[in-house]
């Protein structure tokens, strides 16, 4: 389920007491925000999603979110007063506020200001949804306020992650290691492509790696689907991965028992 929200509010609105005590005018970014179940934390989530990431993933659904300058301009008080409408039914639904993107590293400190505040004023259980990439930017601090990491491991294999984000791997595999040094909980992520990321020696590399860290709770397994190609060609971008055929229900079956051989929860 997902219920698009309305984003009129302006900085200035609705600040409840405990905002205005440690009110800081933060701004940054904003490409939009939603209601979701099921795909970003546990329960029913107050997502927030950040414009700008330094990743071009071949299958991103959201390329929309890629520039930064895309973005709306908008005030942590606002986003915060927004999620403050919904905090008693997402926390009767088991859920929490996530930060999502595009790349909510890539501005750290107004992703660590939502964070603090939707854990500490709304009392909420907080997610960060990140590839990773820009780990070295997230402060001891931030992450103390991050209950649950949903991490994007999108291949094992160096050259495909290359491939397939334009960046390197290294980033997301020390970002894992740290956040298992803290002991953080983890959900890895990881997009099934055809022909793409599915040679079970990749799928086998993740997992192992996964199941070595000692902190990943989860495993979402995510088949590629194209519902973003339309927004690649808006953008005037060619979407590559057009002939790319979904995965059929036995693939996603067999890349869970990877995971699960593991030891690994995959859903
Ligand atoms: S990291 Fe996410 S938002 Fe960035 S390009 Fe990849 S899929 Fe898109």
């Amino acid at each position: 389920m997902t219920v698009m929200l309305t984003q009129n509010l302006t900085a200035n609105d609705a600040l409840t007491p405990a905002a205005a005590a440690t009110h800081r005018p933060t701004e940054g970014s904003v490409h939009s925000w939603d209601l979701s179940t099921g795909v970003d934390g546990p329960g029913t989530r107050f997502v927030t999603f950040l414009s700008g990431c330094p990743l071009t993933c071949l299958y991103c659904h959201n390329p929309d979110t890629w520039r930064m300058r895309n973005g709306k301009r908008t005030s942590a008080d606002a986003i915060v007063a927004e999620a403050a409408k919904y905090t008693r039914f997402i926390e009767a639904a088991g859920g929490g506020a996530t930060i999502s993107g595009g790349e909510p590293l890539l501005q750290p400190v107004f992703a660590g200001e939502l964070l603090h505040r939707f854990k500490h004023e709304l009392g909420l259980h907080t997610a960060l949804d990140t590839s990773g990439f820009l780990g070295v930017r997230a402060t001891d601090a931030l992450l103390r306020d991050v209950d649950l990491v949903l991490l994007d491991i999108k291949s094992w294999d160096r050259d495909t992650y290359k491939k397939v984000t334009g960046r390197p791997l290294r980033p997301t595999l020390d970002f894992a290691h740290r956040l298992a040094d803290l002991g953080k909980n983890v959900w890895v992520r990881f997009v099934l492509v055809p022909g793409l990321t599915d040679d079970p020696a990749n799928i086998e590399g993740v997992a192992a790696f996964a199941a070595s860290l000692g902190n990943v709770s989860r495993v979402d397994v995510l088949p590629f689907h194209k519902l973003g190609e339309a927004k690649w060609e808006a953008l005037g971008k060619t979407f590559t991965l057009h002939d790319t055929p979904s995965p059929g229900p036995e693939q996603v079956a067999a890349a869970k028992a990877i995971f699960e051989a593991h030891g690994l929860t995959a859903v």
